[in-house]
């Protein structure tokens, strides 16, 4: 099966490569050797030009919409998939605990990813947001920015100061307005477009509650790490210790920030270089001749239509990035040759090193006199970074384990994360229908450390919480109210025990996924772009998600999500690589 070539419109500048272009393209089309997408009839293709055309309107999209269309010199057309939602109480108020809009908005606002080996039976693990805002529109909005190892890590990585944890945060500060007083100011932001604020609790509830206090007590007695009082200062003397709460995109109204009203907003829209056009999936890159990146093949309302960029075509797919580009003949060459997709660039690396975040849930029985809130907006009421188990607790060791105390009336959950695992899994199309379902494993556990890694955090840190509520871990009694009840305490020192606890519980659950198209210094031979999104082999195409981080985030993804959109699109600006 042969990839349509599309007609040169009109109106475009002509070069020799595309005049080429248009002469195989009218053969081939002549020749009827076109690939037939059934919703779209060869008769409904108009073509369009514009400077740069972004495709996907989420965190990372947006913040490079608004940037390159700025200036107002260049023309901006972003192809969002999704449709846009304004006045669903589920979506705008963050009330509606992700669980909830999983269950009743599954089919609608999430993105179809099916498990491996059962290809078409999507997955609510492997989702992702389908509407305009993507995933800052269905998420659980914490604001967490990654800690200054994790970007030093990444300069590290690209060789490339733009990662720079100065520049960052700079870039941070540019970014947000930090709408809370417990911080120190020198490191937040106070006249960005993202509203950032502390805490999210039932209204009638005392911040911090009951329970935040004493886990944050049981915390830092079990581990000799202070509070943190603001875990966002990136220059912080310790990136590690509990907290009494954390910090969300929404306003004190629990209204959301997300990226198509905070980005987005009416001014951003009526930018006359600017055009969104939603409900329209991008399927298809495609090429010149000389591998430049000349246009996106979408579907809006169930026709096909293609837009032509002139000067560069931007990547914001979030978990679609890798399969865009699959179907666009980038990548693994085994993986595209059994999807029959034509190559233009074999690099393995498109879709794999996918990293994500393993949690489990333990549960504690609480003090009855605690707040028993059941409103889903009081759930986050404290937490912990804490360092691998297995080291010596120092202030300065790189986050490894997050925990966060969730109210659930009469118990205490408590998520507990591995921040860095080393298994990694991946995504990849297994056809060339660009509309059905990809395939993906986050191969948690794969690697055998991450299982010891998260046994010994049971050990240490879940039933040793139990330990110090009840005074017999490092000090005198928290709460002996407080008693954990899942796992049961007598596995705790039965490692074979908290092994299948764990198996039997795993989860996926905290849905970071990036890295799939990670960003590399020139000889990593492990990356898919260079430093600055730029993808390998072909010109004209850039990536600007979390598909870029060169490893798993130490915190959550969407705030690097933000970044990533905005560093990326200053380079642009620049035409710095
Ligand atoms: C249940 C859940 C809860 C989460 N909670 C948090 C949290 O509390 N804090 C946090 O930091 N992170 C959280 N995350 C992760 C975070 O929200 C996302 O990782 C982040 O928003 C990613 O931003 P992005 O711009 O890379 O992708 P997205 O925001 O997903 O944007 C991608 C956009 O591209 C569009 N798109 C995709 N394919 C196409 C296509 N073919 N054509 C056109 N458009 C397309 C999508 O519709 C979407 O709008 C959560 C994730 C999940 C699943």
């Amino acid at each position: 099966m042969q990839r349509r070539r599309v007609p040169k419109p009109s109106n475009s500048g002509a070069d020799g490569i595309v005049g080429v272009l248009v002469f195989i393209s009218v053969a081939m089309l002549v020749a009827g050797i076109v690939m037939v997408v059934t919703h779209a009839p060869s008769s409904d293709i108009r073509a369009k030009d514009y400077d740069y055309i972004i495709v996907g309107g989420g965190a990372s999209g947006s913040v490079v919409a608004e940037r390159l269309s700025r200036s107002g010199r260049h023309s901006v057309l972003v192809i969002e998939a999704g449709p846009e939602i304004q006045d669903d109480e589920n979506l705008v108020l963050l009330g509606s605990y992700t669980p909830t809009l999983a269950r009743d908005f599954f089919n609608t606002f999430f993105w179809q990813t099916a498990q491996e080996n059962v290809p078409d039976v999507p997955d609510w693990q492997y989702s992702d947001g389908r509407v305009l805002g993507g995933h800052s529109k269905v998420n659980d909005a914490v604001f967490d920015r990654g800690t200054d190892w994790m970007f030093d890590e990444w300069e590290l990585i690209t060789g490339d100061p733009i990662w720079a944890t100065v520049n960052v945060l700079q870039a941070f500060r540019e970014l947000e307005t930090y709408d809370s007083p417990l911080s120190n100011p020198s490191r937040r932001g106070y006249t960005g477009p993202l509203h950032v604020w502390e805490q999210m609790t039932a209204d009638l509830q005392e911040i911090p509650t009951d329970m935040a206090t004493t886990f944050v007590q049981a915390v830092e007695q079990m581990t000799n790490l202070t509070r943190l009082d603001d875990y966002n200062d990136m220059f912080t003397a310790s990136r590690l210790g509990p907290l009494l709460r954390w910090q969300f995109t929404a306003a004190p109204n629990r209204t959301r920030y997300s990226a198509d009203v905070a980005i987005l907003t009416p001014t951003v829209r009526a930018r006359k270089n600017l055009q969104i056009s939603k409900s329209s999936t991008a399927t298809h890159v495609i090429f010149s001749g000389s591998k430049q990146a000349k246009a996106v093949r979408y579907l809006h309302n169930g026709k096909e239509d293609v837009a032509h960029a002139k000067k560069r075509i931007v990547l914001s797919a979030g978990i679609n990035t890798p399969r865009i580009l699959q179907q666009s003949g980038i990548g693994d060459v085994t993986t595209l040759t059994n999807a029959n997709i034509p190559l233009i660039v074999n690099n393995s690396n498109v879709g794999y090193h996918m990293a994500t975040h393993n949690g489990i849930e333990a549960t504690f029985l609480k003090n009855n006199t605690h707040a028993q809130s059941l409103n889903l907006a009081d759930i986050y009421e404290g937490g912990a970074f804490l360092p691998d188990p297995r080291v010596t607790p120092d202030p300065v060791s790189p986050r490894r384990v997050k925990l966060v105390a969730i109210n659930r009336g009469s118990e205490m959950g408590l998520k507990v994360i591995d921040l860095q695992p080393t298994s990694t899994g991946y995504t990849r199309v297994f056809s060339n229908d660009p509309l059905r379902t990809v395939q993906a494993s986050s191969n948690i556990f794969d690697e055998s450390g991450d299982m010891d890694m998260m046994v010994k955090t049971v050990q240490r840190y879940v039933c040793g919480l139990h330990e110090e509520f009840n005074g017999y871990g490092h000090g005198p009694a928290i709460d002996d109210e407080y008693r954990l009840i899942n796992p049961p305490l007598v596995i705790c020192n039965n490692t074979g025990a908290i092994e299948d606890w764990i198996v039997a519980n795993a989860d996926v659950f905290s849905f970071q996924w990036s890295s799939m198209c990670r960003m590399g210094a020139v000889n990593d031979d492990s990356s898919v772009t260079n430093s600055r999104g730029s993808v390998w082999g072909v010109t004209g195409l850039t990536i600007a998600d979390r598909c870029l981080f060169p490893r798993p985030h130490d915190g959550d993804v969407q705030a690097a999500s933000y970044l990533v959109g905005k560093i990326i699109a200053e380079q642009i600006i620049a035409e710095n690589f």
